[in-house]
């Protein structure tokens, strides 16, 4: 791997990244030497692209690069060239954002909160499986065999996370750390919080660097929520504060007279979020699979309700009292499905709403949520996140206030990728039902 990640020379190539509505990366690639040019004048994008389906009224939209975010990838190609990356915005013919991009989506988020004086702070915890292909063809399988938090004796799993890391830190990434998730072959990487552009970019450049350097090891890194039907799944958890525009970054999240540490600006925020969740559940659980791993008894929390201490609960209060900035919300129901830059901008949209109608927070839940009848679940008003993607898509239907956070033209663009995704799913029979149903009907 090469060892420097500033751009000073020119790079053999660049690639100018976006992203479509599903949160996957797309690029045009230029040689270096066009760079300057490109750099001032952009390039033409069909709106298609980002949407996912031909839309005349948005086919010539424009890729500004935003140089803030240009470095250069730490490995070379197989014939040693360079390549930078930066991501893009993308722009309509008259020069204003396209609303269809989910980077300007969630910049226009960014900017409601800033109004509000507040600036969101960002975090993720990206877990992944690496699974080693199998020469006869056959399902690929965990790379290892280790638990949570092992020190494992497989050098080659671990040089793929340090490969990572490495490379991450020579693009500029501060990682925090990776280990072992609970799962056979399951790792998590943690890098430092930021501004929500700033994480949402690093997520998605993460991501492209595990299934990079993974593949040059043999390897294959899989975000798919539910890889392996018999394992954990894999969760996105999504940290958030809000601070001060105002008084230099002062922590909004932190009250020291509450016994909880929470501020009240904190708890109408979660009150929002627990408002909007079932809506939340669609762009944070945005794929048929992800509904594999939000079921009972799987690692993964199912249901409405928030705690300080208690990781059953899909929202948990985290952070020491003591230390006002480490004040923050973590959202533990997400998957790497998501589209970040939607995921945030929704977030930051119940925040709001819950601040403005000045939602009352309901007690915390420190009790094994999975472990509560019915009865007491209804007792406590701890309702269920939805269970399936059209059950998802129909809260975000009737949730005016996600729709409005992520604009009707995005919105819409989501809505019609997972819809897709369902009625491909839909029209499927399996080889379970076959089984299970052939010859008993
Ligand atoms: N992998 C678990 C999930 O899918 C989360 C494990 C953890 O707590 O880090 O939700
Ligand atoms: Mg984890």
């Amino acid at each position: 791997m090469a060892s420097r990640h500033s751009p000073d020379r020119v790079p053999d190539f660049v690639q100018l990244l976006f992203t479509d509505i599903a949160g996957r990366l797309k690029t045009l690639e230029i040689p270096g030497s066009r760079w300057e040019d490109v750099r001032e004048s952009g390039w033409t994008v069909d709106g298609a692209v980002l949407l996912g389906h031909g839309d005349p009224a948005h086919s010539d939209l424009r890729l500004r690069p935003d140089e803030s975010t240009r470095v250069r990838r730490p490995w070379c190609t197989a014939s040693g060239l360079t390549v930078d990356l930066v991501f893009c915005d993308v722009l309509t013919p008259d020069g204003q954002p396209f609303a269809g991009d989910p980077r300007a989506v969630l910049r226009k988020a960014v900017e409601a909160s800033e109004h509000r004086e507040q600036r969101p702070v960002l975090g993720v915890e990206a877990e992944f499986y690496l699974l080693r292909p199998a020469a006869d063809g056959t399902a690929a399988r965990p790379a290892d065999s280790h638990g949570y938090w092992d020190l494992g004796h497989d050098e080659q799993v671990d040089e793929v996370c340090r490969d990572v890391s490495q490379a991450l830190e020579l693009m500029g990434v501060t990682v925090d750390g990776h280990h072992h998730e609970v799962c056979p072959g399951q790792r998590e990487i943690v890098f430092r919080h930021g501004g929500a552009l700033e994480t949402a970019d690093r997520l998605l450049l993460l991501k492209h660097t595990a299934r990079s350097m993974a593949r040059r090891r043999g390897l294959k890194a899989v975000f798919m929520p539910k890889p392996l039907a018999e394992l954990y799944g894999n969760a996105l958890h999504v940290h958030v504060s809000l601070e001060s525009t105002r008084s230099g970054a002062t922590p909004l999240f932190h009250d020291a007279s509450d016994p909880h540490g929470m501020s009240e600006l904190f708890r109408h925020s979660l009150a929002g979020v627990l408002d909007h969740a079932p809506a939340l559940t669609a762009i944070g659980n945005p794929t048929v699979n992800s509904y594999k791993r939000l079921v009972p008894r799987s690692g993964t929390p199912i249901h409405r309700s928030w705690a300080r201490h208690n990781r059953s609960t899909a929202f948990k209060v985290c952070g020491d009292g003591r230390v006002p900035s480490s004040m923050r919300l973590e959202l533990r129901s997400p998957d790497p499905a998501a589209n970040p830059y939607l995921l945030f901008s929704g977030i930051l949209a119940a925040f709001a709403d819950g601040q403005d109608r000045k939602l009352e927070l309901p007690d915390p839940c420190e009790d094994a949520v999975a472990e509560l009848s019915d009865a007491e679940l209804a007792l406590r008003g701890i309702g269920a996140l939805p269970t399936d993607l059209p059950d998802a898509l129909r809260a975000l239907g009737d949730d005016p206030v996600v729709r409005a956070g992520l604009g009707e033209l995005a919105t819409h663009a989501a809505v019609s990728s997972s819809r897709a995704d369902w009625n491909a799913w839909h029209r499927l029979v399996t080889a379970w039902e076959t089984e299970r149903y052939a010859e008993s009907e």
